[in-house]
């Protein structure tokens, strides 16, 4: 299910004093099963671009299309089945009894049987890495990596073929931000879905993702590989990273991005 943006403006309280365009004239393709990752200063439009792609957001002006099917249509509903999404700090949203209940709650609400809830549940759990022993447990005895992998199983479970995640890692720990990149990349490779990551985690995006766009002020920026993106110091400089984070980041990227250009690098810290 390809993606397609075109020319869409978005305006929030229009009207009143605050009326604000967080997004503007923004066109943009994403491709069946591509990996597409999007980061920029918080407030450049991220998080609402990419709430039009499940129509949650409907474009002000422009319009967004889910494999040729206008957001604004009646269609929507059916295609949101197919488009995931998880939202910032997903576990807050976590209220049932027990991890099980919490998994399966879209699923009771999309009418499977009971046998086939379990069988997705069980999948989910396991492509997010998390042992089956806690679907017991209530959410509210679990880590915090442990609630947010609870939190998107239950999106994976219901086996969307787009699969949006806005700030998966935040406020998560090293490990725990390792373990839901790792499974985010496992997910792309084997059921080949199409992934689009909001991230700050600039290191990961560079190492995960096909393509990067870079939003700032409501427009794309910049788009391309990570070695087109992160090549150009002071366009880093320009989406918001001090001096000492753009060192660190260069020297992580050494190893996570080998074909860089090695010489960029040396006198960039130099
Ligand atoms: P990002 O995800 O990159 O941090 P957002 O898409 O959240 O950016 O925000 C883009 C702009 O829209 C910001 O200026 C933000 O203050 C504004 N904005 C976001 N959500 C709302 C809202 N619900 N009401 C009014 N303004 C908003």
């Amino acid at each position: 299910m390809p993606i397609t943006a075109d020319d869409v403006t978005y305006t929030y309280m229009k009207g009143s004093p605050f009326e604000k365009d967080a997004l503007k004239n923004v066109s943009l393709e994403i491709k069946d099963g591509e990996f597409l990752a999007i980061i920029g200063h918080t407030g450049s439009g991220k998080s609402t671009l990419v709430q039009h792609f499940n129509g949650l957001i409907k474009p002000s002006a422009g319009k967004v299309c889910i494999n040729g099917i206008d957001t604004r249509g009646k269609e929507l509903k059916e295609l949101r089945r197919h488009v995931g999404m998880v939202f910032q700090y997903p576990e807050h949203q976590l209220f049932e009894e027990t991890v099980y209940k919490d998994i399966a709650f879209g699923l009771e609400k999309q009418g499977f049987t009971e046998g086939e809830i379990e069988k997705l549940v069980k999948e989910a759990v396991s492509t997010v890495g998390i042992d089956l022993s806690i679907l017991d447990k209530s959410p509210f005895e679990l880590s915090g990596g442990q609630k947010r992998r609870v939190a998107i199983a239950g999106v994976v479970a219901m086996k969307p073929s787009i699969l949006i995640l806005d700030e998966p890692t935040a406020g998560l720990d090293p490990q725990g931000r390792d373990e839901v990149f790792q499974f985010i990349s496992r997910m792309h490779r084997q059921l080949n879905i199409t992934i689009i990551l909001v991230s700050h985690s600039m290191e990961d995006v560079a190492r995960l993702a096909q393509r990067i766009i870079v939003m700032s002020d409501g427009k794309i920026h910049m788009q391309g590989s990570a070695g087109e993106i992160f090549r150009d110091v002071a366009e880093l400089e320009k989406i918001g990273l001090s001096a000492p984070q753009i060192t660190h980041l260069m020297k992580k990227l050494k190893a996570v991005v080998p074909y860089l250009n090695d010489n960029i690098f040396t006198v960039q810290e130099a």
